[in-house]
Parts: structure tokens; C-alpha cells; sequence
């Protein structure tokens, strides 16, 4: 279709009708995007510790194969008893397997979580315990979202700091760190 019309391809990400034509039109060949290869690491993970097929070491094992720099290990919160929410008592053990995973190399493993958003805007696990982890993902469970007018201030109010940014509504969010630390992304 582009050819028919004389202009270059066009990648799908950029078909927003925000200067994309005009700008292959010009001669942008739009060789800048972010590819697979710009990928350095992976912050929203699940293991068997709740909804995850893999163990902690077959999930790095298998990032290292794609050439990741870095995996987060992100399970499921308690109130997420649908997913297998991990308590908070068997943390120290998951934190362990991550500590040994990581010392056979060959990426580094951070620990995460992906906490429910909290029928009050809190978040779930203390928040010591938030504060503790190097990256936080906040999602607001698909159960909340039958009642738009009421669910709004507990989804918006983990923004406030220190606690976490939330990713995006649904059952699994993307990931933001606590305000204070440094981003995942960049470990
Ligand atoms: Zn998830």
C-alpha cells in the first residue's frame, strides 16, 4: 500500500497520524526506533512462587539466553489469591533463590513485586517491605473495576510519594519504581 502510494514503510508504532507521512514523504527512513536488540533487561516477571511456570533460576537462565542484561522478579502480591499471591512469610525464601541464581551469574536478578492496589489505596505488603524492593509494580485488580466513580482515588493514590507510581489498571501492570530510588530500567 505504501508503495502505491510512493512512500516508504511506515512501522505500526508510529501510525498515529502525527507527521509519519510527511516525514517518510521527506526521506525518513525511521531508522532510530527501539528495537528487540535495545532491550537490556525484563521488570515484570512471574515465577512458581505464584502464576509463573518457571522457577526464579529458569527465568534468568532463559533471560540470559535472550542476552538480557537483567531480570526483575515481579510475583503477585497476597491479595491476588487468584494468582497464587505470595505471603509475605515466604519471601525470605524467594529472596534466596534470587541471591543464589545471581551468584552463578550471568545477569544480575533484582527483586520486585507486583502489588495489589488495595480496596483503600493502600498497597499491599507493608510498606517497609515496598521500600525495601528495588522495583514496585502497582496494579489495580480487574475485581476493582466494576465501579469507575468510587475506585478512582484508590488507583490514583499510591502515586503520592514515597509509595510507588502505578503502572496501568488491570490484572498485570508495567512497572515504576518507589520514588527515591533508582529506576530498574537502568540497574
Ligand atoms: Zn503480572
Amino acid at each position: 500500500m505504501y508503495g502505491q502510494l510512493g512512500l516508504p514503510y511506515i512501522p505500526p508504532e508510529l501510525r498515529e497520524d502525527a507527521g509519519e507521512i510527511e516525514a517518510a514523504d521527506g526521506g525518513d527512513v525511521f531508522g532510530d526506533l527501539i528495537t528487540e536488540r535495545d532491550i537490556r533487561g525484563m521488570v515484570h516477571c512471574h515465577t512458581v512462587y505464584s502464576d509463573g511456570r518457571n522457577t526464579v533460576a529458569e527465568m534468568a537462565q532463559a533471560a540470559a539466553s535472550m542476552g538480557m542484561a537483567y531480570i526483575t522478579i515481579t510475583d503477585h502480591s497476597p491479595a491476588a489469591a487468584y494468582a497464587g499471591g505470595v505471603k509475605e512469610d515466604r519471601l525470605p525464601q524467594q529472596w534466596r533463590e534470587i541471591a543464589e541464581a545471581e551468584a552463578r551469574g550471568p545477569i544480575k536478578i533484582l527483586r520486585g513485586t507486583e502489588s495489589d492496589i488495595l480496596r483503600d489505596g493502600e498497597l499491599d505488603y507493608p510498606r517497609e517491605l515496598l521500600e525495601s524492593l528495588p522495583l514496585v509494580i502497582a496494579s489495580r485488580p480487574e475485581r476493582h473495576h466494576a465501579d469507575p466513580e468510587t475506585t478512582t482515588r484508590p488507583t490514583i493514590r499510591p502515586l503520592d510519594p514515597p509509595a510507588p507510581l502505578p503502572g496501568r489498571n488491570g490484572r498485570c501492570g508495567s512497572a515504576q519504581s518507589p520514588a527515591g530510588t533508582r529506576p530498574a530500567a537502568r540497574p
